[in-house]
């Protein structure tokens, strides 16, 4: 067989279906283990005919069959609402199904890469965030069930390395926006377009003053895939995501710029234990991989809105406003 075997645990959601899509278009063999919790069969549908590509539909906490060369592990709800839906279910994926996906590539050799997250550094005392900070997470708040179980799937894999020479990588990324994103999914950028494209008010949590980097999902899908082929041991974690810090209401203004939307913004009351920083330092990222984002900002969300349209269409009073 040419081409790896590849099991993308996650596959059908948001960069698991992107990340399907390039590796297929390399030559590899694609499984995409997922239950549809927050991923979509409208993601992979084009995917679905592909001779290489198969489709596993179970939780990654449960045994894992088949036989794979490498395993990316994106296995979680990852915006806040939904994570917070069933929050004894996030912790326990990302823990106990981190923990399936290890003992798997312990007993057959598999390369395995796991999809950690910025906010294992919590509300971040340290800025930008370098891989050495060690976070200021709160562990009874409402985000523990992501961001502890973010941590406790690292604790795991650095231990099975130590313990089995487990072959592992760990990429902690930030923010990441783009085409495929589901209208539904609450993340700030998708609801910022939707609603702009809706022509109905934007929902700014808190004051707006809170900051956020944001990376488009090509060029953090490219670091994932980097980071796998990256040659020996990585037994650090790795920061992706793009340094280009922005206030979330600054980042509104810019979509209701780059859309024409009329919409107005609405302030709500802030979200709980909500991050007031973060910015990634790749300097890791750039000096083990070679890698960093290239997509500018605007031609990012521009791409996305565009997708977006397509989805949800422009609300009439928008469209004759226009006219
Ligand atoms: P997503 O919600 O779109 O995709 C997650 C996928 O995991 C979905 O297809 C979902 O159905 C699947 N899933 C959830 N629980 C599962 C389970 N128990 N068993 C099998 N499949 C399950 O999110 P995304 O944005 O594509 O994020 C992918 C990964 O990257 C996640 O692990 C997330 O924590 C991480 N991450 C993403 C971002 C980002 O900005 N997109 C930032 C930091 C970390
Ligand atoms: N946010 C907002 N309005 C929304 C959705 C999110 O103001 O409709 C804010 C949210 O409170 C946070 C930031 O935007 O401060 C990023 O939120 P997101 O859910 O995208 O991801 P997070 O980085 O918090 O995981």
């Amino acid at each position: 067989m040419s081409g790896k075997a590849i099991l993308v645990a996650g596959g059908a959601g948001f960069l698991g279906a992107r990340l399907c899509e390039k590796l297929l278009a390399r030559g590899d063999h694609i499984t995409c283990l997922d239950n549809f919790q927050t991923g979509r069969l409208e993601a992979i549908d084009h995917l679905i005919r592909h001779k290489n590509f198969k489709i596993l539909r179970q939780s990654v906490t449960e045994p894992v069959t088949g036989e794979f060369d490498e395993i990316f592990n994106l296995a979680s709800p990852a915006s806040p609402p939904q994570y917070q839906r069933d929050p004894i279910g996030t912790f326990t994926t990302n823990v106990l199904g981190t923990l399936a996906l290890l003992k798997y590539a312990t007993e057959k050799g598999a390369k395995i890469l796991q999809a950690s997250t910025s906010e294992v550094y919590g509300d971040p005392l340290v800025h930008p965030q370098t891989e050495t900070y060690f976070g200021n997470v709160n562990c009874t708040g409402v985000r523990a069930c992501y961001d502890e179980g973010k941590r406790g799937a690292e604790a795991l894999i650095y231990d099975f390395h130590r313990v089995h020479r487990t072959n592992s990588r760990v990429a902690r990324i930030f923010n990441t926006y783009g085409p495929g994103m589901d209208p539904d999914d609450g993340r700030v950028v998708s609801n910022f377009i939707v609603q702009a494209l809706r022509g109905s008010d934007i929902t700014i949590d808190g004051d707006g003053c809170q900051t956020r980097s944001f990376c488009y999902r090509d060029d953090l899908v490219d670091g994932l895939i980097c980071l796998m082929d990256a040659q020996g041991p990585c037994s650090e974690p790795i920061n992706l995501g793009n340094p280009n810090e922005m206030r979330v209401k600054d980042l509104a203004h810019l979509i209701l710029r780059l859309t024409g939307s009329k919409s107005v913004l609405t302030f709500r009351d802030a979200a709980r234990d909500d991050p007031k920083q973060r910015c990634p330092d790749i300097s890791r990222a750039k000096s083990i991989l070679n890698w960093q984002p290239s997509t500018p900002l605007e031609e990012g969300l521009i791409k996305t809105i565009n997708y977006f349209e397509g989805k949800v269409g422009r609300a009439l009073s928008e469209l004759a406003g226009q006219l």
